[in-house]
């Protein structure tokens, strides 16, 4: 087998082309019908009452924390296992960002940690105004307790589910907010539907839908019930806060719309692939644990090499490769970036998500993966732990 197979990529059909041409015909490809409709039906499949796509996960985060009003002098905490973007949206906002170390067998947020950091902060005086979840890998983190725990702390919570759509926790899809403020998807062409670039925010807050369709437009309004002035004409608008463009274009919703049809077919097949990985790979690696309360998306497969293996990550990294394999690593710590060690965090500062860190390789997960590019994938990695 000589073709390279990457860690993930998307699947595009040719109904996704014809939709997306269809668009490119029309009269309006940027603000036309398509937006609407995409949003409709992500809202719809998730059973949340609201639905803001944007141009990216990134902006969709940027603008959740300017929903709730972060600002300066507050803290958003996350983890530090997630894209740098589940925390710069703070720092875009001027707040102040700190971690919570993650679960060894999730890989997810760890839920007593964040308690007993909560407890701490209390004491100071610190306390976060937001919390972000990330699902890592697909798979839902414990929202039952963070929801419980933030109203007894007073924080909001912004689901990054970047990875998670199509995801299932306690019955409900993620994205139903039942357990949050915001939930955020991202549709880049690696997550598990795309629209090109591309996000949403869902919300069951009226008053926050509102915030985050100011924010994404310029701060600007046509809409009579939120003009200060509403006895204006018809070309009458008002800008009330300070926005972005962070706006989704038509044929890039037409796209996501018409992936979002396959979106249950991704699932079942990711589910299936990552049913063989279990079954199939040596029992020396450690994978993440999937609870029976969540169906897990499975963006990602990680696999975690046995402790006494931690020295062997990069040369095993390099043989996958070598062998056209595109394994990955998600993630490096964020605290760990040089950016972020401007702020004081250091290496052994969330030792857990660092042991992560150093034995984790994404090996390929995505829905049009062969069986026996699988095989192939398996046979390899087994191989190379000798
Ligand atoms: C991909 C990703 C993002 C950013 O998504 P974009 O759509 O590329 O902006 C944010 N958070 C997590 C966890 C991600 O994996």
């Amino acid at each position: 087998m000589s073709k390279f197979i990457p860690y993930g990529r998307q699947d595009i059909s040719d109904e996704d082309i014809d939709a997306v041409v269809r668009i490119l015909k029309s009269d309006f490809i940027t603000q036309g019908p398509e937006v609407g409709n995409f949003e409709e039906s992500l809202s719809r499949y998730c059973e949340a009452r609201h639905c803001s796509v944007v141009n990216s996960a990134t902006s969709g985060l940027h603008i959740a924390c300017l929903a709730l009003g972060l600002g300066e002098g507050d803290y958003l905490w996350t983890v530090p296992n997630s894209f740098v973007a589940s925390s710069n949206c703070g720092l875009y906002c001027g707040a102040k960002v700190d971690f919570v170390d993650i679960d060894p067998k999730t890989f997810n947020l760890c839920t007593d940690s964040l308690e007993e950091k909560l407890k701490e902060a209390k004491k100071n005086n610190k306390l976060p105004k937001v919390v972000i979840p990330v699902h890592f890998g697909g798979l839902s983190c414990d929202m039952d307790t963070i929801s419980r725990l933030s109203k007894e702390y007073g924080f909001s919570i912004i689901e990054d589910a970047s990875h998670a759509v199509g995801g299932e926790y306690k019955g409900k899809k993620v994205g139903s907010c039942q357990y949050s403020d915001m939930t955020i998807f991202s549709f880049h062409p690696v997550k598990i539907v795309t629209s090109g670039e591309g996000g949403a925010v869902l919300t069951n807050s009226d008053e926050l839908h509102k915030r985050l369709e100011l924010f994404r437009s310029h701060g600007v309004t046509r809409r009579k019930d939120l003009l200060k002035d509403n006895q204006q004409a018809n070309f009458y608008y008002e800008q009330l806060e300070l926005g972005l463009n962070y706006r989704l274009t038509d044929f890039q919703s037409a796209l996501g719309a018409s992936q979002l049809k396959r979106l249950d077919e991704f699932i079942g097949k990711r589910n299936v692939i990552a049913k063989k990985y279990h079954e199939r790979l040596d029992r020396r690696l450690q994978t993440q644990t999937v609870g029976g309360d969540s169906l897990s998306a499975y963006h990602l497969f990680v696999i975690l090499l046995p402790k006494e293996m931690t020295d062997r990550r990069d040369e095993i990294f390099t043989y996958m490769r070598e062998r056209q394999i595109g394994v990955n690593v998600h993630y490096i710590p964020i605290h760990t970036q040089p950016y972020y060690q401007e702020f004081g965090f250091k290496w052994g500062d969330f030792p857990i998500a660092e042991d992560y860190y150093k034995r984790t390789l994404s090996i390929p997960m995505f829905s049009s993966l062969s069986d026996e590019e699988q095989s192939f994938v398996i046979e390899k990695i087994n191989g190379a732990l000798g």
